[in-house]
């Protein structure tokens, strides 16, 4: 018998946390349920008993369907039927759903390279490399590269897997608080020289990693003005576009597109599937000679598996589709509607009197609900009406700015929108989360 006297700690023995233990297990009242079908504009969820709030879910047997504001699924891609549907039906019987091979060795199949060509050329960018997760692409990466006696500058809020990737390469990390362009030209200033004439660098390569979109914070990358600062201080230039690539500009291609900025200005743009898209896995997009070193310097997809045929036919058909190669005008209309949706409910929440944060355009909308004990209430009368939404707290967010956070889609429709809008006023009256009274022109 092992025990604590004998120096064993058990895998587990450092689980016991309050937020996980006693507040996390009980906040969601939608979430770490299963769901029944697919996660588009109304998602099933499997209900629990009301005494189980267990990590491991007891099937019940019973559903409910809700609005879903919960999922990534920004062009409504996230879907059974369509064109894209058909095309994965159709692929899934030719190729089988895996190659059963890293890329290196059978791996690599006509679908990969189409995928590649398509997304580079979307992108704007000479190359583009493809990775069976989204999370695993930044996480292999970073480490392919920088390295040790490198400098990564990155903002505070990037995602887990930036974070994950940078510390796993051993270059020196430094971050800037978030979206804010002086803190950054700070650290620059202060890291670049270091005290040295501006001619010696102490840095083998500096680089420099920003999300084109915020997922908790609705927040974009100020693009311009950070390729301002490339230009005085020279660095290398990383953006991860999971949430704004087929979600932001005119044509769906992410924030560069947005702001009207030459892609050649970005060193590497990397994105994921699993939003936009309604697939799985994520890009690297570069000049050919970067791209052609990652192939073979990438760990991850040197010795992983790649992504599978019907994934691959998802995002060749989303792709297909937004730049209008298939049922031309559909893709544009997708990308209008969700411009309009994005807008429409930011508008509806501020108009309420709802403290709301992020750019006006968007998908991405947080409620602030401040305190941690309202996470679960919110919830729960989101769910009493019939909406799945994500509600956000401690550690994700500071402890006292929780949050509830919606997702819009192109596959909502605008009585969707105002179901949600009027379930919010409701909730916001019950538990006195309007901040004011609306403004200007509001109700
Ligand atoms: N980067 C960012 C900014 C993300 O938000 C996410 C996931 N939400 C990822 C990377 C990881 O992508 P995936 O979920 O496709 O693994």
């Amino acid at each position: 018998h092992l025990s604590a006297r004998d120096g064993y700690a058990p895998l587990n023995s450092d689980f016991d946390n309050f937020y996980i233990r006693r507040l996390q297990l009980r906040i969601n009242d939608c979430f770490r349920r299963p769901i029944t079908g697919v996660p588009g504009r109304f998602i099933t969820l499997l209900d629990r008993k009301s005494d189980d709030f267990n990590l491991s879910f007891k099937m019940t047997g019973t559903t409910t369907e809700t609005l879903n504001m919960s999922s990534y699924n920004y062009l409504g891609f996230a879907q059974s039927e369509g064109e894209c549907a058909d095309a994965v039906e159709v692929a899934t019987k030719k190729y089988g759903v895996s190659f059963a091979s890293p890329r290196g060795d059978a791996g690599t199949s006509e679908l990969h390279v189409e995928v590649e060509n398509l997304v580079a050329k979307f992108v704007g960018k000479e190359s583009a490399m493809i990775f069976s997760m989204g999370f695993g692409t930044n996480a292999t990466t970073f480490p392919a590269l920088v390295g040790k006696g490198c400098l990564i500058i990155s903002d505070e809020l990037n995602h887990s897997s930036i974070r994950f990737g940078a510390r796993l390469s051993g270059a020196v990390i430094e971050m800037f608080k978030h979206n804010n362009i002086n803190d950054l030209e700070r650290v620059l200033r202060e890291r670049i020289s270091q005290g040295q004439p501006r001619t010696h660098r102490p840095w083998k390569k500096i680089l420099v990693a920003v999300e084109g979109l915020y997922s908790m914070e609705g927040t974009m990358c100020n693009l311009p003005e950070i390729v301002a600062l490339k230009r005085k201080y020279k660095f290398n230039l990383f953006v991860d576009e999971a949430h704004s690539i087929g979600a932001l500009g005119m044509q769906g291609r992410g924030i560069c597109d947005y702001f009207g900025i030459d892609p050649a200005e970005v060193d590497i743009l990397m994105g994921t599937f699993t939003k936009s898209f309604g697939a799985n896995g994520g890009y690297v997009a570069g000049d050919k000679a970067l791209i052609d070193k990652l192939r073979v310097t990438n760990a991850g997809t040197l010795f992983g598996e790649a992504p599978s045929p019907p994934v691959l036919v998802q995002i060749s058909s989303a792709l297909r589709l937004i730049i209008g190669e298939i049922a031309p005008g559909q893709g544009q209309e997708r990308l209008e509607r969700l411009a309009f949706n994005s807008r429409y409910l930011r508008l509806g929440l501020k108009r309420l009197g709802f403290i709301i944060y992020g750019h006006d355009d968007s998908p991405i909308i947080p409620l602030l609900l401040y305190n941690p004990a309202k996470i679960p209430a919110f919830s729960h009368e989101m769910l009493k009406r019939k909406i799945a939404v994500v509600v956000v707290g401690y550690p994700a967010t500071p402890l006292i700015s929780s949050r509830a956070r919606f997702c819009v889609s192109a596959a909502h429709t605008k009585d969707d929108l105002d179901r949600l809008l009027a379930a919010c006023d409701q909730a916001g009256d019950i538990l006195q989360l309007k901040f004011s009274s609306g403004i200007a022109g509001g109700k």
